[in-house]
């Protein structure tokens, strides 16, 4: 790729993520950039397999420095493309294992894993590979959708509606410590909110989060925090989808891409030892948008875990 003195034009070359190299050895890096294209655990649209492609193509746009920030993550942290999971389309369990054996492989490499979904269900397995390692974890957890649901479909018990229920079942969150923002829209009735708060969730509706201000529910998290090591997991239906309509729930009335981007900003500071990114679903987008902000987003996360290892003087 490099022998072209052109290789830096965004629509040239095969494209990893910011055009970082594509590796499946983590060693000697501090990032690895995941793919998951996974979305058999639907409950609506189907489609965010094709998420982690698009997301990489959309990446390719990104310059390197962050001027809120102040950081160039590309050249402050040792990023690496690690490919895609070898997903199992009709088979959620195998994939799930999958899925954590990927993470796992990174994690036990020395790495921090930035995952692509992907529907929401890829969490699940993610928290399992970093809870084995740090212990249950805090986590900001961005959404439209509480997805602490029982079961779907009847009695099945892994969707990407119940994704935060079954890690918290299973031990994976810290309950002090789990914040859901930007939850709303119609559900089925008045027992799913309750649910989510009764099993710890500090929900954070797109009505607080507007009426408080996106650096008010920032400086939150970080005060309730503090220093416990920190997963973020960014459903990009958080976002109104005005500004990301390529996903399979939408719901209207939500965050613009701005508001976006300062509640992952604000999360500067935080222990972050994993995030995702998921519900990206390319055959809704229009124009790359959806796909666009998911890449600036991912930018974001990594500018914060630039950050946090490279401190400012
Ligand atoms: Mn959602
Ligand atoms: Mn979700």
């Amino acid at each position: 790729m490099a022998e072209s003195p052109f290789a830096m034009q965004p629509y040239q070359g095969i494209p990893t993520f910011g055009r970082r190299p594509l590796s499946s050895d983590a060693r000697d890096s501090d990032v690895a950039i995941l793919g998951i294209p996974y979305d058999g655990a639907t409950s609506y649209r189907s489609g965010a397999r094709f998420g982690p492609r698009s997301i990489r193509e959309a990446s390719l746009l990104l310059w390197g420095y962050n001027n809120v920030l102040q950081v160039a993550p590309f050249d402050a942290l040792r990023i690496i493309d690690a490919g895609d999971v070898d997903v199992v389309p009709p088979d959620q369990q195998a994939t799930q294992d999958a899925i954590a054996v990927a993470a796992r492989r990174i994690l036990d490499a020395g790495a921090k894993v930035i995952a692509l979904g992907g529907d929401h269900s890829v969490t699940l397995p993610l928290l399992r590979a970093q809870a084995a390692l740090n212990g249950p974890l805090a986590v900001v957890h961005f959404d439209s959708h509480p997805d602490t649901w029982d079961a779907e479909f009847g009695g099945q018990r892994y969707s990407h509606g119940t994704t935060f229920r079954r890690a918290i079942e299973e031990g994976l969150i810290d309950t002090s410590a789990y914040f859901q923002v930007g939850i709303r829209g119609p559900t089925a009735g008045p027992e799913d909110y309750a649910d989510a708060r009764r099993l710890g969730a500090r929900m954070i509706t797109i009505d607080e989060a507007m009426s408080r201000g996106m650096p008010a529910v920032a400086e939150e998290i970080a005060r309730v925090i503090g220093t416990k090591p920190t997963y973020l997991s960014l459903d990009i239906d958080a976002v109104d989808p005005a500004f990301a309509p390529g996903t399979g729930t939408p719901e209207p009335g939500g965050l613009t891409s701005y508001q976006m981007l300062q509640l992952v900003r604000g999360t500067v500071g935080l222990a972050i030892v994993g995030a995702d990114l998921v519900e990206v679903a390319p055959p809704y987008d229009h124009a790359q948008i959806t796909s666009i902000l998911a890449a600036n987003l991912i930018f974001e996360m990594l500018s914060v875990l630039a950050l946090r290892r490279h401190p400012p003087r």
